[in-house]
């Protein structure tokens, strides 16, 4: 586990995980470009999300709903009204914070929500800029953090989507009508969303524009849904085990009922030892009937679902389980950032899960001037490449290309050296053990097969 951001930060620059995004011109806010190992980390998680919760489940779908949605769904959802985070500047420097923030870490107070109440507690505890010592600051105001953009052919606004669910609700109907769907059934969706920030930070913690796994999960009002909804809990908690999460790190934080929105029963984040402090992972909520009611009250089309085995026909109340892709790669990587060794053995090595890891396999040849060496692994590049996104590098010496590998966390090298022109076997050495073993080239599919699971 990576002790500090700073560390993992330069390992993802260096490595080629994650870029500050638009750096030739100075860089653009909290902005990143995931790079050459970042995007296949991210679709390595991406893919194992779907698989674990749409593609091993009958009781789940998909959609890909596009980020530009008619303004009236932000209307109906609250979002325009309400979708505020409370901003302060500092009179002296002029920087921008949340005020509930600077407040809880000063205080430990947690004031959401009350603009009056924030200032009054800012003066009263003669809270201090964190930039530049002075406690000087405007009123406390709130600040809606949806990004508006316009679109030909409309008039006013159109925001990027803040959050990718509400795409499903405004799909509920067209999934029930062409779907054999039978409560209780879940809709899921991965995809951009879009949040200005009024403090971006942290790295890909908290990012302007980032990605979200989410689920709505629809269930029959009249049936005990605590045990569903402590399922699901269990479900997300299992998922960060797999991308490598160790128990200790991550806890239940459970919303208390006096700051839960109107409409929700239970909301539950897991959170995640970041180096920087406990922070939300993602989050669990049973929103009720809320959204349905709301997009069919504003839309004027009925949002029901019917049971034709008891002829009922009813509003599904639902169960909100929403992942934040970023946070999920953040987690991953420091979960994965291992030092081990001392002196000349001292090394840096990301121990992903195989399943998620960028590379799985690296080849050398061992000297990179004799033909006959890169012919040979050339030849088992290719065996293995079709199955396994691989690595062919023949730069620099043996140890070099390990440590390298070590630092992207491929789990396997495989080196051709001069013995193997005479008996047709590689070196594969693993990445955790270091061992290294001697294979036949006709076994590695199936030593691979065996041990890449
Ligand atoms: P926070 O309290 O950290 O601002 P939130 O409670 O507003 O998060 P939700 O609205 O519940 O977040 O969004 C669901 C998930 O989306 C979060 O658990 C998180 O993983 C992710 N997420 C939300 N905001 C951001 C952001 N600005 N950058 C990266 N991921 C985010």
């Amino acid at each position: 586990m990576a002790d500090s951001m700073e560390k993992l930060v330069a390992l993802c620059k260096r490595r080629g995980f994650a870029y500050l995004a638009s750096e030739i011109y100075g860089g653009l806010a909290n902005s990143y470009t995931y790079g050459p190992y970042g995007v296949e980390l991210k679709n390595n998680i991406k893919q194992l999300w779907w698989k674990t919760f749409v593609h091993n489940r009958v009781d789940m779908v998909g959609i890909d709903g596009p980020i530009l949605l008619h303004p009236k769904l932000w209307e109906a959802s609250g979002h325009v009204g309400g979708f505020n985070d409370a901003m302060v500047d500092c009179k002296n420097c002029k920087k921008r914070y949340r005020a509930d923030h600077l407040i809880e870490k000063a205080t430990g107070k947690d004031l959401e929500g009350n603009l009056e109440e924030m200032s009054a507690e800012l003066a009263k505890n003669e809270i201090k800029c964190p930039n530049c010592g002075k406690a000087d600051w405007t009123e406390a105001r709130f600040f809606n953090m949806m990004f508006k953009t316009e679109m030909n052919g409309l008039d006013g606004a159109i925001y990027l989507r803040p959050e990718t669910a509400g795409a499903i609700f405004i799909e509920f109907k067209n999934v029930l009508d062409t779907n054999r769907v039978k409560i209780p059934f879940g809709i899921a969706q991965i995809g951009k969303a879009f949040r200005n920030e009024i403090v971006a930070g942290n790295f890909i913690f908290r990012l302007r524009e980032f990605e979200q796994m989410e689920i709505e999960y629809f269930i029959d009002p009249e049936k005990a849904w605590e045990d569903i909804f402590e399922q699901w809990f269990n479900d997300q908690m299992s998922f960060f085990l797999k991308l490598g999460a160790k128990e200790e790190s991550l806890r239940r934080y459970e919303h208390p009922k006096e700051k839960l929105s109107h409409y929700s029963r239970k909301t539950v984040d897991v959170e995640f030892l970041y180096p920087f402090g406990w922070g939300e992972l993602c989050g669990l909520a049973n929103r009720g009937d809320f959204d349905l009611t709301q997009h069919s009250d504003a839309s004027g089309q009925k949002l029901e679902y019917f049971d034709a085995t008891n002829n009922r026909r009813f509003v599904p109340h639902v169960i909100e389980p929403s992942f934040g892709l970023d946070r999920a790669i953040l987690m991953t990587l420091l979960s994965a950032y291992t030092e081990e060794g001392e002196g000349e053995e001292q090394r840096v090595v990301m121990k992903f899960p195989k399943v998620v890891a960028p590379v799985k396999i690296a080849v050398f040849p061992l000297l990179r001037n004799k033909p006959e060496l890169i012919a040979k692994a050339e030849e088992v590049f290719k065996q293995l490449n079709t199955r396994w996104h691989c690595e062919f590098d023949d730069n620099g010496n043996i140890g070099k290309r390990y440590r390298r590998q070590d630092e992207i966390g491929t789990p396997y090298c495989v080196t051709v050296d001069f013995d193997s022109l005479e008996d047709d076997s590689v070196t594969v050495r693993d990445r955790d053990t270091m061992e290294q073993s001697r294979i036949p080239i006709s076994e590695l599919v199936n030593y691979f097969t065996n041990n890449l699971v």
